[in-house]
């Protein structure tokens, strides 16, 4: 039955509608039962073929993960693979091992692609990713984190060196399909990463999902995208995903509320954020801002492109029009439009200019809009524990906002928009080094949906590039990132 739908957070709702286990110990990860305390319930229906492919993927996990006589077992097989000819894909687990690459907005959204994958093609999603202390365990009764040790004991993966692994490896799916002697291997390299060659794009077609790498009990993957539309390209997934998602725009939004957990730490974070920035607002608005090499533009120019966006979408009042008098008149005649007091802005930024000079701006009306911002870290340093931990702290807290506004592209922005289940305003690319026209400051996004950024584009059938936009109805260009795709 449908539920009615919340606009405020349901504390009671600590399944999220079914989409969690009720199977973990609630002290280990208090953000997991406790997010539905301050994320507003999800819009988006959830199906109930995926609560149950997730507690199936669920069993499996606890019959094949880590400490499990069929982990040793398959470690064994790795080991010592056998020659003689037996079949491997009558093994009784197989897995995927994910790579970490790139920041940690990156790093969510290819580890979820991978995780589809894993649902489905019934393989064991494991990670090579030092437990740092930022995410909670997703699976009941078990672990994601690929063991490793530096005792070469029996039960060590036996996989060196899997930092090593890159475009081009011998053991890659592009490398084995390149070469006259495809031969049996007990297991293969997939990269996935956004600079990826025709060889290694077949791994979006049909006939190589069923045939080699069905057969590869023990797959490794780096990538640094959203791969998951490309999973609806290939027409062997088709049914099992229009039965998980009979809407395709909130593919991401589920997975992700399913998959990533705040730990303990980066819980206490965000709970310390929202209770001093957040908790007290009666209108929560989440700035999240990017400046990429790729796309220059100057602090002026951005800072006045985030106005005009806040400004003529309504987001945020125009300083100096007096609050009361605002709220009086708007109240009446249109209740869209009312300017309530108390309007809390959080910025997420590398860089604190934006929001000192918001500050600045709204100085005298600080009982209007208050501006926040919880770090500002400068540059960006990949895989450092405490970086990370705040930068999904913010992810977390900017999902709690009524209203956010993002930056195109960005993969950070993609994630908290997709915990939040709300389509963001997104700031417009700048073009040549300036600001979009004011007009265009920014735009609502289409879907909820992450871009994938670098698609396949490969017919499989005609053995020729293709345009990975234009294959399936449900498929489009992204609106931020018109080189991407995403699901519709
Ligand atoms: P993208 O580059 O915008 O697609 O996002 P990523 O998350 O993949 O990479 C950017 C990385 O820079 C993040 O993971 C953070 O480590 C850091 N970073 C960028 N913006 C912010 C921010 O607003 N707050 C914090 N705490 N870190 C940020």
């Amino acid at each position: 039955a449908a539920r009615p739908v919340a606009t405020v957070p349901d504390p009671s709702d600590r399944l999220l509608g079914g989409l969690l286990s009720p199977d973990f110990d609630e002290r280990s990860c208090l953000s997991r039962y406790g997010v539905a305390g301050y994320r507003r319930p999800s819009m988006h229906p959830l199906s109930s073929h995926l609560v149950s492919a997730l507690r199936r993927y669920e069993s499996l996990h606890r019959l094949c993960g880590p400490g499990t006589p069929a982990y040793a077992r398959a470690v064994q097989r790795l080991r010592a693979p056998t020659t003689n000819g037996s079949d491997p894909s009558s093994e009784e687990c197989s897995y995927l091992v994910w790579t970490p690459t790139a920041g940690l907005g990156n790093q969510i959204l290819s580890l979820t692609s991978a995780f589809l994958y894993a649902v489905l093609t019934d393989r064991t999603l494991l990670l090579h990713r030092a437990g740092d202390d930022v995410f909670c365990e997703p699976f009941p009764g078990s672990t994601w984190l690929l063991p490793t040790s530096n005792n070469d004991d029996d039960t060590t993966f036996p996989i060196r060196d899997i930092k090593r692994l890159t475009i081009g490896a011998p053991e890659s799916l592009g490398s084995v399909l390149g070469s006259s002697s495809a031969q049996q291997q007990p297991w293969m390299y997939v990269h996935l990463r956004h600079d990826y060659k025709a060889h290694d794009r077949l791994f979006f077609c049909d006939d190589v999902q069923a045939g080699l790498l069905r057969r590869v009990p023990w797959l490794v993957t780096m990538a640094d995208n959203y791969f998951a539309p490309g999973l609806f390209l290939v027409p062997r997934f088709e049914a099992q995903l229009a039965r998980m998602f009979p809407r395709r725009d909130a593919v991401f939004h589920h997975l992700g509320r399913y998959l990533f957990h705040p730990s303990n730490t980066v819980w206490g974070m965000v709970t310390r954020y929202h209770g001093s920035y957040f908790a007290q607002a009666h209108e929560r608005v989440g700035v999240q801002v990017r400046m990429f090499k790729w796309a220059p533009i100057s602090v002026d120019e951005l800072y006045a492109q985030i106005l005009s966006c806040v400004h003529r979408e309504n987001i945020l009042p125009v300083p100096g029009i007096s609050s009361n008098k605002q709220a009086n008149t708007t109240t009446r005649s249109s209740r869209k439009r009312t300017w309530r007091k108390g309007k809390a802005v959080v910025f997420a930024s590398l860089y604190s200019d934006f929001s000192d000079r918001l500050r600045d701006l709204y100085d005298k009306e600080e009982e209007v809009v208050s501006v926040f911002q919880p770090s500002h870290l400068g540059a960006q340093h990949f895989g450092d524990r405490a970086q990370n931990q705040k930068a999904f702290a913010e992810m977390t807290l900017l999902s709690f906002a009524d209203v956010a506004v993002t930056t195109a592209a960005s993969t950070f922005g993609y994630v908290s928009q997709g915990l939040a289940g709300r389509r963001p305003w997104v700031l417009a690319r700048p073009d040549h080094g300036k600001a979009p026209p004011p007009g265009s400051a920014c735009r609502m996004a289409p879907t909820i949906e992450p871009c994938f950024h670098s698609p396949p584009n490969y017919d499989c059938r005609a053995n020729a590039r293709g345009d990975s936009g234009k294959t399936v109805r449900y498929i489009r260009h992204c609106d931020d990132f018109p080189q991407g795709v995403q699901l519709v």
